[in-house]
């Protein structure tokens, strides 16, 4: 009979603490878990999920526009944002009874609350403490915003989400994920949109030239791009907003949206009280088994501020249930993690950059394809779809696959398990392509670029 109410308190039901609950509990151990917000955490219901529909809602009017070339002659399409919000929320309704469900199906206790940590083996949560032979923490992040004049007037991700109106016209702050796809999302919704990066080009750490394809790409669609630009402060003007830009000029605009990053939600966690070590950014420190400073306190996902990715987030929790319940040794492999910008066109990627690849290996060959999609040959689109793989001549292992084009996302998941299987330039080639498809040009390119 253990001396603890449980032996695992997970805090915080997102994508890597619902895992690890519930994983748990499968292999017998007593399982609690926290939620003060919502079920699924970020990723179901202000993240991926939300984002995702969005991306898809946007693109229509482009999907509309294509089909004229096709013989299509749609009529004045008209888009209803109350109706997207509506479905949308409905599904992420949906979702949440599913989470709940994934929990209560294998017997973990739900606390509907914050918690916080007390010490070592005990948390409270609504006025009430509980203690559990291990600790989990995984409260997930938040959007940062830099402290400027005015940036009590601005929306981040979470209020994007929820906008009671679509506005004329957005700025959009910041050079990452969040911010390209959103300035998609937005546009594609018919809204006026700039974005604004403070650097020379935006996505910093992707591959230079797929940021630059990127970038020629939402030009062509007429996204106002400008980079070496940051706001020094924002006013409201009635119904507007005025932003001071670092130029000195100013910019008028109905809304404006920072998309500045995310940090871990430690504050007021009480985890430095119980000794538990957090960095810098307020991330909490852990080793390899994702254990703390504290021997009976772990960390996983975002919280721990390493690859902020849901399927990294699961399967860590997968990992450390696996570990403490289920006598398992494994762990994440965090080399060759495929990832997708959903801008438009997407950009998919997976291994090295060019510039990592040229650092790390002594020679590597290129192989490049620029050309129009089949699916844009009879419309009017000029957008056009980039590929690029990266091999180490010396071991001909394609070591970077990168691409810019519709479905990226999709595509690169595949070759994904090419690069984990460590394929080579020669398997690529011997393997047969599906014809007539995008992806299959990353079987068929055979001429390498001079350096
Ligand atoms: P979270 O999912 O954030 O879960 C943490 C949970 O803890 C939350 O529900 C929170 O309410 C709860 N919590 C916090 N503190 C407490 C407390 N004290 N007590 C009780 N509960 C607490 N990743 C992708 O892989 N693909 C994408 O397309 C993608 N798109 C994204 C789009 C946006 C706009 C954003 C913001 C993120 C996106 N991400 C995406 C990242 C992804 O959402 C995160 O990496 C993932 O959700 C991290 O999971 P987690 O379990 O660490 O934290
Ligand atoms: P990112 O860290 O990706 O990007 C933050 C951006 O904001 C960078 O361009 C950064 O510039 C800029 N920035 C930071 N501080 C300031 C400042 N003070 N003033 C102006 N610009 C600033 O964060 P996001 O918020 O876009 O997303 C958070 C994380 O969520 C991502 O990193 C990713 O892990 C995850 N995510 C994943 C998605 C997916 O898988 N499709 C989608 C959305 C989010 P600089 O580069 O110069 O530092």
């Amino acid at each position: 009979m253990s001396i603890y109410d449980y032996d695992l308190f997970v805090i915080g039901a997102g994508s890597g603490g619902v895992r690890a609950a519930r994983m748990s509990a499968g292999f017998g151990a007593k399982v609690a878990i926290a939620e003060d917000r919502y079920l699924g955490g970020t990723c179901v219901n202000v993240g991926c999920v939300p984002k995702k529909l969005f991306v898809y809602a946007s693109h229509f009017t482009e999907e509309f526009e294509n089909a004229k070339g096709f013989g299509w002659q749609p009529g004045k399409a008209e888009f209803n944002w109350q109706t997207l919000l509506d479905n949308k929320n409905r599904e992420i309704s949906r979702l949440n009874e599913i989470y709940g469900g994934l929990l209560d199906s294998t017997g973990v206790t739900l606390f509907d609350g914050r918690a916080t940590v007390v010490d070592e083996h005990s948390v409270s949560v609504n006025q009430k403490t509980i203690s559990a032979e291990r600790i989990l923490v995984a409260t997930g992040g938040w959007p940062s915003v830099p402290d400027i004049p005015g940036k009590e007037h601005i929306v981040t991700s979470n209020e994007a989400f929820f906008l009671e109106k679509l506005p004329e016209s957005i700025v959009i702050v910041g050079g990452g994920y969040i911010a390209v796809e959103f300035a998609g999302i937005f546009h594609g919704l018919g809204v006026d949109t700039t974005l604004l990066y403070r650097g020379e080009l935006f996505l910093r750490g992707f591959d230079q030239e797929i940021r630059e394809h990127l970038h020629a790409e939402m030009k062509k669609k007429d996204i106002n791009i400008l980079f070496n630009t940051n706001i020094d402060a924002i006013e409201k003007d009635g119904e507007k907003y005025n932003a001071e830009l670092n130029s000195g000029e100013n910019m008028s605009t109905g809304l404006i949206m920072y998309a500045t990053g995310r940090h871990p939600k430690t504050e007021g966690l009480g985890l430095q009280a119980a000794g538990v070590e957090l960095n810098s950014k307020g991330a909490v420190v852990v080793n390899d088994e994702y254990q703390t400073s504290v021997v009976s306190i772990y960390a996983i996902g975002d919280v721990t501020d390493r690859v902020n990715l849901t399927p990294v987030a699961t399967a860590e929790g997968t990992v450390l249930a696996r570990r403490l319940y289920d006598g398992q040794s494994g762990a994440v492999d965090y080399a060759d993690i495929p990832t997708c910008v959903f801008s438009q066109p997407n950009l998919g990627t997976v291994g090295l950059t060019e510039e990592q690849a040229r650092a790390e290996y002594s020679e590597v060959t290129i192989y490049k394809s620029t050309f129009t999609p089949m699916k844009y040959s009879l419309s009017s689109s000029d957008e056009k779809t980039f590929m690029k793989l990266i091999v180490d001549k010396q071991s001909d292992k394609v070591v970077g696959v990168h691409m810019l084009g519709p479905d990226a996302g999709e595509i690169i998941q595949g070759i994904g398990i090419a690069i984990k299987a460590g394929a080579t330039k020669a398997q690529f080639d011997a393997t047969i392509g599906i014809h007539p498809t995008t992806a299959e040009e990353f079987v068929t390119m055979r001429t390498p670029v001079s350096d």
